[in-house]
C-alpha cells in the first residue's frame, strides 16, 4: 500500500464482546463508510480510495485509506474526524482514527462518553464492567438495525418520489389529450396551459418523499400488486385530491 509518509484515516466499530462482526454490523459499517467519505470531502479532507484497505476479521470491520493532498494541518484533520463522530446519529458506535505520516496515532486526548449510560467515559465503564455484555450488544445491534432500516426507507422513498414525479411529467406531456391540457391545446381549461402545469409538479418534489415515508407500509402493500404503469399508479393512489387538470 502507498501509505508511506501520508496521514491515514481509519474507520472501525466499537463492538463489545465477540463476534465483533455480523451482517448487521457490516451493513451499518458500509453505510458509515459512505457517510464518512462524503463528510471528509465536504471538509477538504479527501482520502485515496484507490489505495484503501477494507477487511473484516476477528477484530471486526475495518477500513483505512491514506489522505490525499489537503490544506488542513494534522490537528485540523483530527478535528474533522472527531466532528464526524459527534455529528453522526450513531457516531458513538464508531471510531474514526487518524495516524500521521509516520504511522503514529493522532489523539486529542478527549475521553469518549459511554454509548450506553452516557454517565462516564467509555474506558471507565469498560474497565469496571459496568454493563451486561449481552445487554450492550443487543442495544447496539438494534440501534444499528434501525439506522439501516431508516436509510433503506429514505432511499426507497426518494426513488419512488422520483418515479412518481416522472410519471406526472409524462402524463402532462402526453399529447394529444382531447379536452385536457396538452402541449398544443388548453382543452376545456381557460385558466391554464401546458407551461404552468408542467412546472407545478416540480413544486411538489420536495414533499413527495415525506408523503411516502408517512405512508410507506400502505404504499408497499400497493406495490406488491402487478403494476405495469408503476409511476402513474402511485400518482393516482397517492394524490387523489390533486388531479393534474386542477393544479
Ligand atoms: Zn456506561
Amino acid at each position: 500500500m502507498a501509505f508511506a509518509k501520508m496521514p491515514s484515516v481509519s474507520l472501525s466499530l466499537n463492538v463489545p464482546g465477540f463476534p465483533k462482526s455480523n451482517p448487521v454490523t457490516l451493513q451499518f459499517f458500509n453505510l458509515c463508510l459512505e457517510d464518512l467519505n462524503y463528510f471528509l470531502q465536504a471538509n477538504r479532507l479527501s482520502i485515496d480510495l484507490a489505495c484503501a484497505l477494507q477487511q473484516t476479521d476477528g477484530a471486526g470491520n475495518f477500513f483505512i485509506a491514506p489522505v490525499l493532498a489537503t490544506p488542513l494541518s494534522i490537528t485540523d484533520m483530527k478535528k474533522v474526524c472527531e466532528t464526524f463522530e459527534e455529528r453522526h446519529p450513531l457516531g458513538r458506535f464508531v471510531d474514526v482514527d487518524l495516524t500521521d505520516g509516520e504511522g503514529n496515532p493522532v489523539s486529542s486526548g478527549k475521553a469518549k462518553p459511554c454509548f450506553f449510560c452516557h454517565q462516564k467515559p467509555a474506558d471507565v465503564c469498560r474497565h469496571e464492567n459496568a454493563h451486561d455484555l449481552n445487554e450492550l450488544r443487543s442495544f447496539m445491534f438494534s440501534e444499528m438495525e434501525a439506522f439501516c432500516y431508516r436509510r433503506r426507507e429514505n432511499r426507497l422513498c426518494r426513488k419512488i418520489s422520483s418515479l412518481a414525479l416522472k410519471a406526472i411529467l409524462y402524463e402532462i406531456s402526453l399529447t394529444p389529450k382531447p379536452g385536457l391540457v396538452d402541449k398544443f391545446s388548453n382543452g376545456s381549461h381557460a385558466d391554464m396551459n401546458f407551461r404552468p402545469s408542467s412546472i407545478l409538479p416540480l413544486l411538489f418534489r420536495p414533499i413527495l418523499p415525506i408523503w411516502f415515508v408517512k405512508d410507506l407500509p400502505s404504499l408497499q402493500m400497493t406495490l406488491r400488486k402487478p403494476c405495469p404503469l408503476f409511476g402513474i399508479r402511485v400518482y393516482e393512489w397517492k394524490m387523489p385530491c390533486l388531479p393534474l387538470h386542477k393544479m
